[in-house]
């Protein structure tokens, strides 16, 4: 019978001839969540023998992501600030740009975290901005909304199995369910190009939810349909925080001003990029 460190050589060997990135991670991580325990402790049980009902099941997902799906799809759960989330192609796999939003945001408001505010997050997806502001700001209430039933329920999913509790889900196509006004609305809307869409890597073309990637006018049709709407659903002083693509700002700041935002900003990831957009009402 074969041990478990072959199977991990021969099957870092196979992702490499697949031209899969980072092959021994990829295998790391498959074997770490077929046999639920951390990667490193595969190494304290190098020779143990593999079953042959391991194999069947590391097979279809060794299979899957050398067929080029996203390792984070293969594995049903991706990491996001200090949350495990639940992903399936119904919603777009968080990306650590998103990350650096929360981070931004949770600086500006660094001395009121304890504050109870409302928070908006639109086209919440996966959940992952709304659940990972419930932490944040543990006394606000945060409502979270998308206008995809599937990707709804795995976000109640991903409240459920991280026991946040501060969230309420609607179904919603941007503004049009909402009521109220909020401290805080945040969105990372679609804001790809079609262009930037036909050349983006096969594991976002072929898998990703391209209706939570691309929009109209050249990526910008829903972040200027959320910036001129967001207005009015804001409190005095309230705050909206969007990402975006990074060619929208001078549309962004421009339609911030016809607005009548009384300041607003572009803001770069760490890549120097203008990537956000913030304006105040
Ligand atoms: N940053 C994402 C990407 O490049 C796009 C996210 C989005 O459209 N909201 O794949």
């Amino acid at each position: 019978m074969e041990k478990l460190i072959d199977i991990i050589k021969k099957t870092t060997s196979y992702f490499l001839t697949k031209g899969i990135d980072h092959p021994q991670l990829t295998t790391e991580l498959i074997f770490s969540h077929v046999l639920k325990c951390p990667r490193l402790d595969l190494y304290l049980q190098f020779d143990r023998n593999m079953q042959e009902n391991v194999l069947a099941e590391l097979r279809p997902l060794v299979l899957r992501r050398a067929k080029g799906e996203p390792i984070q799809y293969v594995l049903g759960e991706s990491h996001f600030c200090d949350l495990k989330l639940k992903v399936t192609p119904d919603v777009l796999i968080p990306r650590p740009e998103t990350e650096e939003l929360i981070e931004k945001i949770t600086k500006i408001y660094q001395n009121s975290l304890n504050i109870p505010l409302k928070i908006l997050d639109l086209g919440t997806g996966s959940g992952a901005i709304a659940l990972c502001l419930a932490q944040t700001f543990q006394n606000s209430q945060i409502i979270a909304s998308d206008k995809s039933p599937a990707a709804l329920e795995i976000a109640k999913i991903n409240a459920k199995r991280n026991g946040i509790q501060n969230v309420t889900f609607l179904e919603s196509d941007w503004f049009e369910k909402i009521e109220g006004v909020f401290d805080i609305i945040v969105s990372n809307p679609p804001y790809l190009t079609s262009d930037e869409w036909e050349t983006a890597a096969p594991e976002v073309k072929e898998h990703e939810p391209k209706i939570a990637l691309v929009a109209e006018q050249e990526g910008a049709a829903d972040l200027i349909k959320i910036l001129v709407t967001a207005k009015k659903y804001l409190k005095e002083g309230g705050l909206l925080c969007l990402e975006s693509g990074i060619h929208h700002q001078s549309l962004l700041e421009q339609t911030a001003k016809d607005c009548s935002y009384s300041k607003y900003e572009s803001l770069q990831d760490l890549s120097h990029r203008n990537r956000f957009f913030f304006a105040w009402s």
